[in-house]
């Protein structure tokens, strides 16, 4: 029995089978050891693009410290919380994993404020779900005879349901990616505000889900320091929302263990959070929103940085020689902005400084 048989005995119904993969847009003949998804898997995290991700900013940037997570550490920790509710729902675990080292591979430096900068310059906006499928297809060429990864159809269709969530999800592997996004973002982007000092626990435990958690934390462990409780805090609130959407889902799902996907309903058959609970959840998002997101430290270093990204698009637009030459030689076929565009959200924090210092700097280029 090959290995990803074994892995398929224990699968739900309702989740997807290696075997009944679409295939790959090249056809490649199996692999002896590894099913379609652990391929994929390993073609994302053997990709340069996943390896900047270390240098991309998730909400902090590098000059706040070494504490706050960065868009790779952001991945690794949505693929694990992936991962585990997938295995309890008993779906597909590697497709899920591929898809979640997957889901940010298309952001550009500097977080949102690359995206907001980006954005404003392309006639059609910038969409960071729709950059990583151009990633994938076309920019990383680790093979001779064709461009992109040549990932799995199922891998594609669950980031181009990222990019449209109106449409419906292929499978249900990419909605425990998704739920698991929010999950880690929720609880990790308040443990880095924390830490950072932009807000106060005080503050935090207004939110209805951080009471909740602190009270929790107060049952299992008695009165803990300050300091205590914003370590455990974090922990706590991965806990209770997966708990919560575990709870939730498994109850939507118990009568469905012998039905395939696409005979499921959409509107009852889906992961989630339970409804209080949801909105528990939007809440504390609407709290990092406007004390985090949007609070005037985070905002300062947003603008500056968005500038700095759009003042780089205009010298390459009047430039296009500045490019490296195989960006230059998409501007033709990719068009000119998303060209120039691609290749600015290409890059880290780091490298983005560094070619606008050698770009735009009074004097850089005399
Ligand atoms: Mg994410």
């Amino acid at each position: 029995m090959s290995s990803s048989t074994v892995h398929e005995t224990r699968l739900a119904t309702f989740a997807v089978r290696c075997g009944n993969s679409a295939g790959r847009e090249h056809i490649e003949p199996g692999h002896a050891h590894r099913n379609p998804y652990q391929r994929d898997r390993e073609r994302i995290l053997h990709s340069s693009s996943f390896r900047r991700l270390q240098g991309k900013t998730q909400v902090f940037t590098g000059d706040l410290g070494d504490y706050h997570r960065t868009r790779l550490t952001h991945t690794l920790e949505v693929a694990s919380i992936a991962r585990t509710i997938g295995r309890v729902l008993r779906l597909n675990e590697d497709l899920i994993e591929a898809l979640a080292l997957f889901h940010d591979l298309g952001h550009p430096p500097f977080g949102h404020a690359g995206e907001q900068a980006l954005d404003e310059i392309l006639a059609e906006g910038f969409c960071h779900n729709r950059f990583a499928l151009r990633i994938a297809r076309e920019l990383e060429q680790p093979y001779p005879h064709y461009p992109g990864m040549n990932l799995s159809f199922e891998v594609i269709q669950g980031q181009l349901w990222r990019a449209d969530k109106q449409s419906p999800s292929p499978h249900l592997e990419c909605q425990a990616v998704d739920v698991a996004d929010s999950i880690a973002y929720n609880a990790h982007d308040l443990d880095d505000a924390l830490k950072v000092g932009i807000v106060s626990l005080e503050e935090a435990s207004r939110v209805s889900l951080v009471c909740d958690a602190l009270e929790s934390m107060r049952q299992r462990y008695g009165d803990l320091t300050k300091e205590q409780a914003c370590v455990g805090l974090f922990r706590q609130l991965v806990d209770s929302q997966v708990t919560d959407v575990l709870t939730y889902t498994e109850s939507a799902l118990r009568d469905c263990q012998q039905i395939p996907f696409s005979k499921l309903d959409p509107t009852k058959h889906r992961i989630g959070a339970s409804p209080d609970f949801e909105q528990q959840q939007l809440d504390l998002q609407q709290f990092l929103y406007q004390r985090v997101y949007s609070g005037p430290s985070m905002s300062r270093a947003r603008q500056a940085a968005r500038a700095k990204i759009q003042e780089l698009f205009i010298a390459y637009d009047a430039d296009p020689m500045l490019l490296p030459d195989r960006f230059l030689r998409r501007l033709d076929h990719a068009g000119r902005d998303i060209g120039i565009s691609d290749y600015i959200a290409g890059m880290t924090d780091r490298y983005c400084l560094q070619q606008y210092a050698l770009v735009c700097s009074p004097g850089s280029r005399n």
